[in-house]
């Protein structure tokens, strides 16, 4: 099943009045140093705190009214499995979430607050879908991937539409890419919305499996990476993500966890703004020039919020 900018124009039909319209936000500061007009799409201040809200919302408000009864499996290293709880808690639909044993204490925390029954894994040990699979069919449940799903592609895709119907057509488009969904979607959402526009993704540089998807022509498969953009651990690119962004695509850059850190100081200190390393990415991408922007107008994805604030106050003294 492939999906479209019809599945995005869908989505936001159905997650409006459930996900925030969230802010684009400004910095003269930015602008300046980089020479381009810049626009954050400031989903950390999106419900849940990340992106990922859009496409459980869009996901859960598919599903029929028997799925819904017996309820949703969602496993992820933290925003996705937040996202899932509080699209189920609002929707009235039962949710399983299986997470990392070292997932960031405070999505675990988040995500059972939300009323989640909690599922951990060894992630360097187990299969995660391996394992979600067995208690899936154990208990009827309807499985969502974190990404590589046209509906959570569609939903995801909701934040550049709002991006370009807010400040008009874009020269270039920055996104944070772990699996993809978020890429896809705002691929499939700007190329309809502003048709000229040059995409690029920008993955940590210690898990760039998706610049090597893309040089390659396949979906390359790498070990669990290691990196503080923990919103960004995939392993491959989906069936469904990859041939979106192999089509859409200009190409794939990288940030290194250095770069993540000033950015997030950045925000801090002039945007007062808590972004999460993942967040930064495409951020980072701007700042550090990995892709050019100067004279440009320059659509910015801000994905998350959700960091530890012990953790954030460790990167910010460093
Ligand atoms: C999940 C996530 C990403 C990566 O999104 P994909 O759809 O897997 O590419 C980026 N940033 C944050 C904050 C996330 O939670």
């Amino acid at each position: 099943m492939s999906v479209s900018f019809a599945d995005v124009e869908a989505a936001a039909g159905r997650i409006a009045g459930i996900a925030h319209r969230t802010p684009v936000l400004t910095s003269r500061t930015a602008d300046a140093r980089t020479g381009a007009t810049l626009f954050f799409k400031a989903e950390p201040l999106q419900r849940a705190g990340a992106f990922k809200f859009r496409g459980a919302c869009n996901a859960i408000a598919a599903l029929s009214p028997e799925q819904r009864t017996r309820g949703v499996l969602a496993f992820s290293s933290g925003n996705h499995a937040q996202a899932i709880a509080y699209a189920g808690a609002l929707q009235g639909v039962p949710t399983v979430i299986v997470m990392p044993h070292d997932a960031p204490a405070i999505k675990v925390a988040a995500t059972r607050g939300y009323g989640a029954e909690i599922v951990p894994y060894d992630r360097y040990k187990e299969d995660r879908e391996a394992v979600s699979r067995r208690i899936a069919e154990e208990r009827g449940l309807s499985v969502i991937p974190p990404y590589d799903h046209p509906d959570v592609i569609a939903g995801q895709g909701t934040a550049v539409k709002e991006l370009i119907e807010e400040v008009g057509p874009l020269d270039v488009l920055l996104v944070c890419l772990g699996g993809g969904g978020l890429l896809a979607g705002s691929c499939l959402a700007a190329r309809a919305l502003s048709p000229e526009v040059e995409i690029w993704g920008v993955e940590p540089e210690a898990g760039n499996d998706g610049q090597q998807s893309l040089a390659k022509g396949e979906v390359v498969r790498i070990p669990v990476p290691v990196s503080i953009a923990d919103g960004a651990l995939t392993t491959h690119l989906g069936q469904h993500t990859f041939p979106i962004i192999q089509r859409e695509a200009a190409g794939i850059v990288t940030a290194t966890d250095a770069q993540l850190v000033s950015a997030m100081r950045f925000f801090v200190e002039r945007m007062k703004l808590v972004v999460e390393p993942t967040g930064c990415l495409a951020a980072a991408a701007a700042f550090e020039g990995a892709v050019p922007v100067k004279g440009k107008r320059v659509g910015v994805i801000l994905s998350g919020g959700n960091v530890d604030p012990a953790a954030l106050a460790r990167h910010l003294a460093a």
